[in-house]
This record gives C-alpha cells, sequence and structure tokens, in this order.
C-alpha cells in the first residue's frame, strides 16, 4: 500500500487526515512541522506528500522548495492545503511545483479523490519510466549518474562523457531558455540575529530531468567556456534583485556570489562588473565575491591582482569552502579577504566532535586576528549554533535557520521578517 506523509502543525486536522487515510488503508507517516516533515521526507522517501502552506518556522512553500532540490525527493506527488484559497497562494504553490492542492475546509471525498488521482499519475509515470529504462538501460543509468562502475571499463568513460555533452548542451539551452534560477540563502548575524546578507545559488529545473544538482553541471560547466556566461548571468540576476529590493524599500541585502577564478582573470569581467553596478546606482558593498582555494590555484598573482582591483572599488571577498582545497593558510597570506567561510564538514557536529571543535575555534581566532569576518556554513544543529556563538564567529548561513529560497520567498520574509529557529531567543 502506498505511504503518504502528512505534514501539518496543527494537530486536530493533522489527525482527521491520518484518520481517513488510515481507514482507506493507506501507510500513514506524520510530521508536526516543516522541518520534522523535509527529514521524514529523506528518510521514508514517501508516495505521496500532504502538507500544509501556513506553518511557523518553516512553511510548506519552504519544504517544497527543498523537496524539489533533492533527486530523490523531486519526484514525489505533493498536494498543498491553504486556508487562504487566495489565487496568489496556488499559483505559488503550483510553480514552486506542487502537483494539487486542497482548500481548507475541504471534505473527506475530496481528500481521498485528489490523493487516489495523484498517486495513479505516479504509477503511470514510474511504469513509463521503467519501460524506457528497459529499452536503454546503461544510457539511462549513467545520465542519472548511477553505476558508472558497473559498467565494463572503456564503455563506461565513454557513456560518461557523451552523458556529458548531453548535460552540457541541455545546460546551453537552460540559460537560453530561462531554466534557471537562483536562489538565496540568508545569513545572519550570530550575535544580533539580524539578516546580513545571503548567499546567491544557482538552480535548475530541468522539464525532463528535474532538479538538476549543482554539484554536477557547475563543476562540468567549469570545464568549458559556458562557466563565463554562466557567471555573467549569475552577477546579473543578483543586481537586479538586489535593486528590486531596494526599490520596494526592503533595505539593502548584501548579495554573495560564487565565482570562478577564470572569470575573475577574463580582462573585460572586471570593468563589466564595475560598469552594470553603475548603472543601476548599486553601492559595491553590496556586493560580495566569493571564491574557493580550489579556483584560485592557478595562475595566483593574476588572481590576486584581480582580487585588489574589486577590493579597492569597495567589494567584499570571500574565501569559500576554507580548509578544504589546497595551501589554506598561504592563500591567506596572498590575498587580502574580507571573509573567511568556515566549510560546513568543519561545522557539522562542531559541539561533539573534538577535532572540529578545535579547528573551528582555531579557524575563528585566526581570521579574527587578520581582521576578517568569520562565517559558518551548513548549521543545522542548536549545538553548532551555540558553539559558534560562543566561539565567537560572526555570521551563519544553514538549515538551522533557513535553506536557500526562492526569490518570491525570500522577499516575502523580506517583508515579514524571517522567523528565528526554536530555542534561539
Ligand atoms: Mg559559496
Amino acid at each position: 500500500m502506498a505511504t503518504i506523509l502528512v505534514i501539518e502543525d496543527e494537530f486536530p486536522i493533522r489527525e482527521l487526515i491520518c484518520e481517513l487515510l488510515k481507514i482507506e488503508d493507506y501507510d500513514v507517516i506524520e510530521a508536526e512541522n516543516g522541518r520534522q516533515g523535509l527529514a521524514r521526507a529523506k528518510e521514508a522517501l514517501p508516495d505521496l506528500i500532504i502538507c500544509d502552506v501556513m506553518m511557523p518556522d518553516l512553511d510548506g512553500y519552504q519544504v517544497l522548495t527543498e523537496l524539489q532540490r533533492q533527486a530523490e525527493t523531486v519526484t514525489i506527488p505533493f498536494i498543498f492545503l491553504t486556508a487562504k484559497g487566495t489565487t496568489q497562494d496556488i499559483r505559488q504553490g503550483m510553480k514552486l511545483g506542487a502537483d494539487d492542492y486542497l482548500i481548507k475546509p475541504f471534505n473527506s471525498d475530496d481528500l481521498l479523490d485528489a490523493v487516489a488521482t495523484r498517486l495513479r499519475k505516479r504509477q503511470t509515470a514510474s511504469a513509463a519510466w521503467q519501460k524506457a529504462r528497459a529499452e536503454t538501460p546503461q544510457d539511462l543509468e549513467i545520465l542519472l549518474g548511477r553505476s558508472a562502475e558497473a559498467q565494463p571499463q572503456g564503455r563506461a568513460s565513454e557513456l560518461l562523457s557523451e552523458a556529458d555533452q548531453h548535460l552540457l548542451a541541455d545546460l546551453e539551452t537552460a540559460l537560453a531558455e530561462n531554466q534557471l534560477t537562483l536562489y538565496y540563502q540568508p545569513q545572519f548575524n550570530l550575535k544580533t540575529l539580524k539578516l546580513t546578507g545571503c548567499e546567491a545559488l544557482l538552480r535548475w529545473f530541468h522539464p525532463q530531468r528535474g532538479a538538476v544538482s549543482p554539484g554536477l553541471f557547475i563543476p562540468l560547466a567549469e570545464k568549458s567556456d559556458l562557466i563565463l556566461s554562466l557567471g555573467e548571468w549569475v552577477v546579473e540576476q543578483a543586481l537586479t534583485q538586489w535593486r528590486r529590493w531596494r526599490d520596494s524599500g526592503l533595505g539593502e541585502v548584501r548579495i554573495a556570489v560564487n565565482l570562478s577564478a577564470r572569470q575573475l582573470r577574463q580582462p573585460q569581467f572586471i570593468p563589466w562588473l564595475l560598469r552594470a553596478l553603475e548603472a543601476e546606482a548599486i553601492p559595491p558593498q553590496a556586493v560580495e565575491v566569493e571564491l574557493t582555494e580550489t579556483t584560485l590555484v592557478e595562475n595566483v598573482s593574476q588572481s590576486s591582482e584581480q582580487l585588489q582591483a574589486l577590493k579597492r572599488r569597495g567589494i567584499w571577498i570571500a574565501i569559500d569552502d576554507f580548509g578544504t582545497g589546497y595551501s589554506s593558510l598561504s592563500y591567506l597570506q596572498q590575498f587580502s579577504f574580507d571573509v573567511l567561510k568556515i566549510d560546513r564538514c568543519f561545522v557539522q557536529n562542531v559541539a561533539q566532535n573534538n577535532t572540529n571543535m578545535i579547528l573551528t575555534q582555531a579557524m575563528i581566532d585566526m581570521a579574527h586576528h587578520l581582521n576578517i569576518r568569520v562565517l559558518a556554513e551548513g548549521v543545522e544543529t542548536l549545538e553548532e549554533f551555540q558553539f559558534l556563538k560562543q566561539g565567537g564567529c560572526d555570521e551563519l548561513q544553514g538549515y538551522l535557520f533557513s535553506p536557500a529560497l526562492a526569490p518570491e520567498v525570500f522577499t516575502e520574509k523580506l517583508q515579514n521578517g524571517f522567523s528565528l529557529p526554536q530555542g534561539i531567543v
């Protein structure tokens, strides 16, 4: 029998829905808030999700957005429950990728109908997938990023590079046809808990493949010239967004963009960026440029010159994924960064893991001695938050506070305020 996850913060409604579904013999999993729902969806991979839109902390839109980001959860049918039932509400949910909606109050027939329809459609889609897979097993498996090793050698790498070429061609189309979106992950000051800025993160929703992981397509783009147009697109989008927020009176939210060192080394890039800022009357402090050690490793002196040029104009420079690349310390010596982003691998379990604790504290102290602001990435638990706060870390981003948000969701939060996670005052 199909497994259905019900995410609803109001107990009486949740209980009612679960009872109705159980009578129909469905296996039911309950979640009492968005965060729990997200975790249960990832571990149980249910056949269908019914989720309330209005929930404190992580709302239905954010849950859906997160599910759409992950390859394992992107195809799970999603029905959202809305009390308001305004067209804008419904449109936003559908735009984010929901399959259906129910307006509260609804009767049992409406609910069971919607559930049965979605489950039937899912079955049809999965049958079509099975058929396609049986017809072209190898290519599909490879395209899905699976079992490359299981293929005879030679054939596997051939297929992989073929798949890469397809993906790259699709990415080019995506850029031309608006399949890409920038999501924004908020960053907060650890002491004041106020929003300080956000990181712009590229998302690709492919009409057939679904959400394609940036971890898959960005390294690929970096091997071709596509990374240059992709980088320009990201900067343009981010600047437009910044201007929109300012023009609607929502304040000046610093936006961090990830750049490849190759982009930075293009002689026309910096003049282009400065012209773009000037054209929109955007102050340079509105922009932070994130670079990874890994990308800086080639052609250090040229990169250093370019970074200096940006810095002189007042643009913030951040070193991303700190400590995971090459010789981190020599980079601190050769480039003058404004921000050091501690990679999530150090932040994870920092309150329990002694090594992470020592390394994270050392990075914070070292950066502060060098007058560098420190931001911890991937903060997911209250314990991690508390350790970082005591350790004197300046800023954070991570699921504990918020995942990356679709632009319209981020804008809404700017209007109504970001809610703090439970347990933090
Ligand atoms: Mg980054």
